[in-house]
């Protein structure tokens, strides 16, 4: 989901780190996390408004399940100024409600600068690794680390810019951080800042405004930050004042790099390449103490700001005790990233014990989490949802047809029907219609069952299928 540009200077920095790797990679490499396309592509955002209340209609591509998406903005609103880390939120609701699609839209709205990472519980089960370790790497790599570093500007960028000038005849020396597109302005506004600072109260560190018109400074606060979020397009500019030095003009870059990154390109055994394979294997609970030591060392250094992330766990009740052990521990975690599990079951047994609860998730994990609850869906709802999906998969659907695929999705499941516009798309391409009619809906319902048809099936052919006795006879007998 997220894209990070390695510099070779960076790439440098994180290979340096600790003096772990003897090569360091020679090229700039975009590395792409590929975003999830097909079932939950038309999906944009949560379709908020600025109260976080529901648009109405279609908005961003999500319809209906206002009170989950009103939830959602809530939790993302608390992420982004970041005062919900280690926090754990449930979605539970019945299948095809929309809870991987708010996850996703979550994940949209969040911006690509925030690490948002989908674990399928059933990927932590491998041979590859253990389940602490396969769920180690996702937490680190739902934990994002913003490195700062200096390059020389090119004109028309978008930059952030020092202008650094000693002050002649004044009595402070000062070095001003401000962020704009416009040479001529930086330069213009630059220097009335350093002539007025002589006149002004201001230190070194201190956030000033200035007005494009007058040149007048005035004293804001101390917080980088909120000088950072300022664009240079308004009447009013914010700066940061920074110590002493020459006239320069540089620009910050940031990159956002996720801590399961750097602990990879550390990893003597696995090493950068392994970023593009995938392959990383377990890491050394060591290196991870070294790499966490270093972030915190850059951290106090002010060249980096850790952001921790999304971690979106699906079909969480197919975890078992020991990854719920795993997940309250790692929680605690000063750096732990934001838990978002979502469940479908009712009570059911928690995989590895004898015991029964709500969603299969032990009672402790629950009482920490926030949980959301998503509805079934209303068949007006359900029409809506086809529709973009139609839309999003470009298939004509004609008003008929779109009536029937709507009973279907309220009489057996949404992601059913969602699945018969595709087949019925292709059935209406063979026979070189223009748009799905209501044939080509019947054609492919009649060829594709749906779950309560196919169990409806199984129960009245159970004869002719092989049971679980059968096999299991058999491999007794082999
Ligand atoms: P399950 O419990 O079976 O995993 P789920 O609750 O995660 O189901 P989704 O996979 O999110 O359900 O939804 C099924 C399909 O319906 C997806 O294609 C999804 O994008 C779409 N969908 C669900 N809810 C909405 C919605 N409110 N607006 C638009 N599309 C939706």
């Amino acid at each position: 989901r997220s894209a990070c540009l390695w510099s070779p200077t960076i790439q440098g920095e994180i290979c340096k780190m600790a003096g772990l790797i003897q090569t360091q990679p020679t090229s700039s490499t975009a590395i792409q996390t590929l975003e999830r396309i097909g079932a939950h592509s038309h999906i944009r955002g949560l379709g908020l408004d600025e109260h976080l209340q529901p648009k109405s209609g279609p908005a961003q591509g999500l319809i209906g399940q206002k009170q989950a998406r009103r939830a959602a903005g809530i939790v993302v609103e608390m992420v982004k100024s970041s005062k919900i880390a280690g926090r754990a939120i449930l979605m539970a609701g019945p299948p095809s409600s929309g809870k991987t699609a708010i996850g996703m839209a979550m994940s949209q709205t969040l911006g690509p600068d925030v690490p948002f990472v989908m674990l399928s519980s059933s990927e932590v089960f491998s041979l590859e690794m253990s389940k602490t370790e396969a769920l180690t790497q996702a937490f680190r790599k739902a934990i994002g680390v913003r490195i700062k570093e200096e390059a020389e500007v090119l004109e028309g960028e978008v930059v952030e810019i020092i202008v650094d000038r000693s002050l002649t005849g004044a009595t402070k020396t000062g070095k001003l951080t401000l962020k704009t597109t416009d040479m001529e302005t930086i330069y213009d506004l630059g220097s009335k800042m350093i002539d007025s600072l002589s006149k002004e109260k201001i230190t070194a560190g201190d956030v000033v405004s200035i007005d494009k018109s007058s040149g007048r400074i005035s004293k804001i606060g101390r917080s980088y930050t909120r000088a950072r979020d300022y664009d240079a397009g308004g009447a009013e500019t914010k700066f940061v004042a920074c110590p002493e030095g020459e006239l320069q003009h540089r620009r910050s870059i940031t990159h956002t790099v996720t801590l399961h990154e750097i602990d990879v390109i550390n990893s003597r055994t696995q090493g950068f390449l392994a970023l593009f394979a995938g392959d990383t294997g377990e890491i050394k609970p060591e290196l991870r103490q070294q790499i966490d030591g270093k972030v915190e060392e850059w951290k106090e250094e002010g060249k980096a700001e850790v952001i921790p992330g999304v971690l979106f766990i699906d079909e969480v009740h197919m975890l078992d005790i020991e990854c719920f052990s795993f997940l309250n521990r790692a929680l605690e975690s000063e750096m732990a990233p934001l838990v978002i599990m979502a469940s479908n079951r009712g009570i059911t047994r928690i995989r590895g014990t004898r015991f029964r609860s709500p969603h299969g998730i032990p009672i402790d994990l629950l009482d920490r989490a926030l949980i959301v609850s998503t509805k079934k869906y209303e068949s007006q709802d359900i029409e809506e949802i086809l529709k973009l999906r139609a839309q999003e998969e470009d298939v004509a659907v004609s008003s008929e047809a779109l009536s029937v695929l709507t009973r279907i999705g309220s009489e057996t499941s949404l992601r059913y029907a969602i699945n018969l516009i595709t087949t019925s798309h292709l059935a209406c391409r063979r026979r070189k219609g223009d748009q799905v009619e209501v044939g080509d809906v019947k054609r492919v319902y009649g060829l594709f069952l749906d779950e309560q048809r196919s169990v409806t099936y199984l129960s009245e052919h159970s004869k002719e299928f092989m049971s679980e006795e059968d096999y299991e006879s058999g491999i007794a007998a082999d």
